[in-house]
């Protein structure tokens, strides 16, 4: 087990150059690996929901933020809020954030790096004000790993942390409730989390997590969606029978006609443009060397941004499954674990985006995540969008996760002009949301 940025150079990490966005950017990957130190195990990072060192690095933001006239909070999600007021009072706000929480053994980037680049970017306004309030939000948990559900701290913000949710048990008996209750905040507050009608948006900085802007050598994308999701388990059933003395054609192996259907998902995500399937764990019974396998149970994971490509897909592979079982003489079961919708990203947002990282001389690409993130929990509410950072090597959830300095730099410049063309768009100004 090890911190991230061990093993970096000291050169590296200060090889901070001379023009200021740059600058910027290396105190950006500093303060990220600042932020991974406060952490529940001893050697590497883990930072789960109200765990004492989250209270260390709400802290940490705050010493940050307080200095430039931001009003810090903590809500009773334990939502981090930073507020930098807007040039006029009763303005309208834009959120900026991502999630404070992490995995186990984790990098420094995911989500804190979006919550560390919203403070830069306050700080590169350099006490100018905008027509709008900007607030940067870091979500108290994101991940699911200390109660097995994901986005506690932006369903606060949409109002859906409900009385359900509240109860859910951690590994230790403690509910969502007493943890809240146990870092000193009032569950009864929740409802004071909500955003209200006065927010006119929300924006996420996070790192790819995947191979696809370092494969185009890109910086940046814009998200157009994140993509939605099905899961399925397929539970192949055969006859049990004795491996030395079945002949090959009197047995009716689940685990060969399992095996048979897995090549049929890769070929058929293969053949659609932008849809991935995948088989991720496969389980057989009885389990035994010199045991024809009896059954054979497998998950099936299938995303797109298109609803019904996914639906057809899906459809298509159970077909197969049926088909393909009834030619062998056996039977497949199977059940839906879990369908989730796309979740588009705001068109206005995603076109000012798109004309920012253009400015920043960069090709303003345009990609689907294929992962859930906080964006696509405040679009039920408010118009969101996401700006992708290359990740080197597509690795995250890792030590090894990294950024680098000139693409953090990017994110900056994108950032700043995005800003801009906001604060100067009446369309923006007069937007309403959800709420
Ligand atoms: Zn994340």
């Amino acid at each position: 087990m090890r911190f991230p940025g061990d093993g970096l150079s000291t050169s590296e990490l200060e090889s901070v150059q001379t023009t200021e966005i740059t600058t910027r950017a290396a105190e950006v990957i500093h303060r990220c690996l600042r932020l991974a130190s406060f952490s529940e195990d001893p050697g590497s990072t883990r930072r789960t929901f109200l765990s004492p060192p989250m209270r260390e690095c709400h802290q940490e933001i705050a010493r940050w933020m307080e200095p430039f006239g931001a009003q810090v909070r903590i809500d009773a999600a334990g939502n981090f809020r930073g507020a930098y007021p807007a040039a006029q009072p009763k303005a309208r706000r834009l959120v900026i954030g991502s999630h404070l929480d992490t995995v186990p053994n984790a990098g420094a980037y995911d989500g804190i790096l979006g919550v560390v680049l919203a403070v830069a970017l306050l700080e590169e306004l350099r006490g100018r004000r905008l027509p709008f309030v900007i607030e940067v939000v870091g979500f108290s948990e994101e991940e699911g790993v200390r109660f097995g559900t994901p986005f506690i701290g932006s369903r606060a913000l949409v109002g859906r942390l409900d009385e359900e949710l509240l109860g859910v048990l951690d590994t230790r008996g403690i509910s969502v409730r007493n943890a809240i209750e146990q870092f000193g905040l009032n569950p009864t507050e929740i409802p004071q989390a909500t955003l209200q009608s006065d927010v006119l948006g929300y924006l996420e900085f996070h790192i790819e997590q995947g191979p696809v802007l370092e494969n185009l050598n890109l910086s940046l994308a814009a998200v157009e969606g994140i993509a939605g999701q099905s899961r399925l388990e397929f539970t192949f059933l055969g006859r049990a029978n004795h491996a030395g003395t079945t002949p090959m054609h009197l047995r009716c192996d689940a685990i060969a006609g399992a095996a048979e259907w897995i090549g049929t998902v890769e070929r058929v995500a293969r053949e659609v443009s932008g849809l991935v399937a995948t088989v991720g764990k496969i389980e057989a019974k009885p389990g035994a060397t010199n045991v024809i396998a009896g059954e054979a149970r497998l998950t099936l994971d299938v995303r797109h941004i298109s609803d019904e490509i996914r639906g057809r897909a899906v459809e298509d592979l159970s077909r197969q499954a049926q088909a393909l079982a009834a030619r062998r003489g056996s039977s497949v079961r199977e059940s839906t674990l879990l369908s989730q919708p796309a979740v588009a990203m705001d068109s206005f947002l995603l076109g000012e985006i798109e004309k920012a990282i253009s400015k920043t001389g960069c090709k303003p690409h345009r990609m689907v995540s294929g992962a859930g993130h906080d964006a696509m929990i405040l679009a039920e509410k408010v118009p969101s969008a996401m700006i992708f950072l290359r990740t080197p090597g597509g690795i995250s959830h890792d030590p090894a996760e990294s950024v680098t300095q000139n693409d953090v730099g990017k994110a900056i410049e994108c950032g700043l002009y995005l800003l801009d063309q906001l604060a100067s768009s009446p369309e923006f100004n007069k937007r309403t949301n959800r709420a």
